[in-house]
């Protein structure tokens, strides 16, 4: 298990006071809450490409960069970042070659059956108004779901006045970014 591994390396860390390095407070320094991929090839591109330090922005993701739902767990998470945490731009961040462009639904779910779901548990979940097909529909294109979402975040009852709402695409091999949409 990796987790070991981490473990060791933290200790470590702490002794060494390696952490002086990062303090900060809890306020984005930008004022600026990002919503991007979880994409393992972004974990410090993403930062580098963008020149953001640690303490300078609030960063939230999820697979996709996918917001479908008014309501969901990432809308409150920008909510709140605009609300408690002083952010003045909301940023999202897509990207190319995406794992979530073009999901195979039933390969998916073939793939949990071959891992032991039942098939009953996935028809019981249908009953239940759970649509697979709905709930990991990914996207066709990336730059229109960004659009998507920024849509959704931009007509959201609970945003306030003067906030602005950004849509990015980013090359995950060079970290090139193209502007999809820019809020005034
Ligand atoms: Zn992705």
């Amino acid at each position: 298990m990796y987790l070991d591994e981490m473990l060791a390396f933290n200790k470590r860390f702490v002794e060494n006071k390696e952490y002086e390095l990062y303090k900060t407070d809890t306020y984005p320094n930008k004022r600026m809450v990002i919503f991007t991929c979880m994409e393992s090839r972004l974990v410090e591109l993403l930062h580098r490409a963008l020149n953001i330090q640690n303490g300078d922005v609030k960063i939230i993701k999820n697979a996709g960069a996918i917001i479908r739902k008014p309501f969901d767990t990432v809308m409150k998470s920008i909510l709140v970042a605009i609300y408690k945490l002083k952010a003045e731009e909301v940023v999202i961040i897509g990207h190319h070659d995406c794992g979530m462009s073009n999901v195979d639904i039933e390969a998916l779910k073939k793939e949990m059956v071959n891992r032991g779901i039942p098939e009953s548990t996935l028809d019981i979940l249908e009953h239940c108004g759970i649509h697979l097909d709905e709930e990991f529909h990914g996207f066709n294109t990336v730059e229109e779901s960004v659009l998507k979402s920024v849509q959704i975040v931009r007509e959201h009852p609970l945003l306030p006045e003067g906030i602005k709402v950004h849509g990015l695409v980013i090359d995950p091999e060079t970290g090139k970014v193209d502007v999809v949409t820019r809020g005034d």
